[in-house]
């Protein structure tokens, strides 16, 4: 029988590598883990950790507002970057410590290198060295991407806004997807004149379209100047600035230009497609139900693997790969009914289908309720919230729920254990409402506002 260096070698240290890595090293199995950048990967170095971060940091001119109108006598300063950027980083470096030190603790070898693959079973590092392994495990995650737009190099991504030496006073966000909607808020909130270019007809495409209506004109409400149906036409690099050209023939000057344009799987330069590894249309890395691709010894989890892109369903692969291959346990990743949220401001959570979706699949009753929350009437704030429930006619099991409202995201994680275990609208309402909150809308809303 073939020796190997390690049972298990993960090529990635993001959300999903550690916890393999980690986890199958627990099984007593030697493991190995390369990482070329900062361990702890896009969610906590450059993604999730200081995204939400500078979340916190831009709700605060909305808190000074209402605190204003609770009567709080207050005299509001502004954001100050350079105060605010040296407290962030410190945080993140202690976290990554942390990610380093499970590592460590559980015995898994760091290889501080960029790894490729030579064949099956070994990897060669940029440090010079070749490892042997029985098992690989691609974790690489994906990297933004920005189109081909004349100019574009002189725009950043989000990788570069955390970055920033200096704080922009004037920026444009380019996209309508998750990022590009999440720092449109973040930058309006930390005193930023932020404009927002999508291409489409309303931004968030593929989520529920009264929610990402209500989303989007609470943003303009708000402050973000979003324009719909535009695109950047050319960038140049003039008086300090960027100045762009937009698909209408308007001419801006920003002090920064956000590409939020879609992520691409890090799988370039591996050696993948050598060893005989699938690659999908998107650059992704084709995996079957366990996560095992077309090379039986190497598997890929993650972000790479282009299913879900979000940290909790990578390390949900992380561990159901080591169940099936350090567990004998075959285990598939259930991909269905994943909750989530946008931290748009407002915030916004979802799970299950949407109205849209739901209404071509079967019958459905919509139960909506689009209201002034308490706290925001109080304040003279004008957004409304959004409580929504998608239910069946047939089985009356509620298909999917989407709520816009401030802390959506800790609502949906709660409402997501309900639908996922496949509640019907009447257990909804078999449940005592809390008093008074917005979420009790969902177990009061009696009569549905449409049937399809
Ligand atoms: P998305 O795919 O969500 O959005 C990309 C956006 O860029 C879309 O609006 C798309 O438009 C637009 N776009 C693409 N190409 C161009 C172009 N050439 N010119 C103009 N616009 C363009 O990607 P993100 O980068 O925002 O996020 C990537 C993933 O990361 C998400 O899918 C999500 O899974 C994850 N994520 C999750 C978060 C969370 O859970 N809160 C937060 C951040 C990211 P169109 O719709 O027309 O294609």
């Amino acid at each position: 029988m073939a020796t190997f260096d390690y049972e298990l070698f993960v090529i990635g240290g993001g959300s999903g590598g550690v916890r393999a890595a980690r986890v199958a090293a627990q099984t007593g199995a030697k493991v190995g883990l390369a990482e070329e950048s900062r361990m702890g990967g896009t969610c906590v170095i450059r993604g999730c950790v200081p995204k939400k971060l500078m979340v916190f940091a831009s709700e605060f001119s909305d808190m000074f507002e209402d605190a204003q109108s609770y009567g709080w006598d207050l005299d509001v300063g502004t954001f100050n970057w350079s105060k605010f950027r040296p407290k962030l980083h410190a945080e993140l470096d202690r976290l990554e410590g942390i990610y380093r030190s499970i590592l460590s603790n559980n015995d898994v070898a760091i290889h501080d290198a960029r790894a490729t693959l030579k064949n099956p079973h070994t990897v060669s590092l940029s440090d010079g060295t070749e490892v042997t392994a029985k098992h690989i495990l691609i974790a690489t995650g994906c990297y933004p991407v920005v189109p081909g737009t004349p100019g574009a190099e002189h725009g950043i991504s989000s990788n570069e806004l955390f970055l920033l030496d200096e704080f922009p006073k004037k920026m444009l966000i380019v996209g309508g997807g998750y990022i590009a909607s999440e720092f449109a808020g973040i930058m309006n909130g930390l005193g930023v004149e932020v404009d927002q270019f999508y291409r489409g007809e309303q931004i968030l495409r593929g989520f529920d379209d009264e929610a990402r209506t209500i989303v989007a004109e609470d943003m303009v409400k708000r402050g973000v100047n979003l324009r719909l149906g535009v695109n950047v036409e050319e960038l140049q690099k003039r008086d300090g600035g960027v100045w762009v050209k937009d698909t209408e023939g308007g001419e801006q000057l920003y002090d920064q230009v956000l590409f939020a344009t879609g992520r691409r799987a890090n799988t370039d330069g591996l050696g993948l497609e050598q060893v005989g590894v699938e690659i999908g249309s998107k650059g992704e890395v084709v995996v079957d139900e366990y996560s095992q691709t077309s090379v039986p010894s190497i598997y890929a989890i993650g972000d790479v693997t282009n299913r879900v892109q979000l940290t909790p369903v990578a390390i949900r692969e992380g561990m159901a790969f080591v169940e099936t291959v350090f567990h004998g346990n075959p285990t598939p990743v259930d991909h269905e009914l994943i909750p989530s949220a946008v931290f748009t401001q407002p915030e916004f959570g979802t799970i299950g289908l949407t109205e849209e979706q739901a209404a071509a699949q079967e019958p459905i009753e919509v139960y909506s309720t689009s209201f002034k929350p308490m706290h925001h009437a109080f304040a003279g704030r004008e957004d409304r919230v959004l409580m929504k429930l998608i239910v069946s006619k047939a089985t009356r099991v509620v298909l999917g729920c989407h709520i816009v409202a401030d802390h959506a995201g800790e609502m949906i994680q709660l409402a997501g254990i309900v639908v996922k275990l496949g509640a019907t609208k009447e257990q909804f309402d078999q449940t005592c409402a809390v008093h008074p909150t917005m979420a009790e809308e969902l177990v009061t809303m009696k009569e549905p506002t449409r049937t399809t």
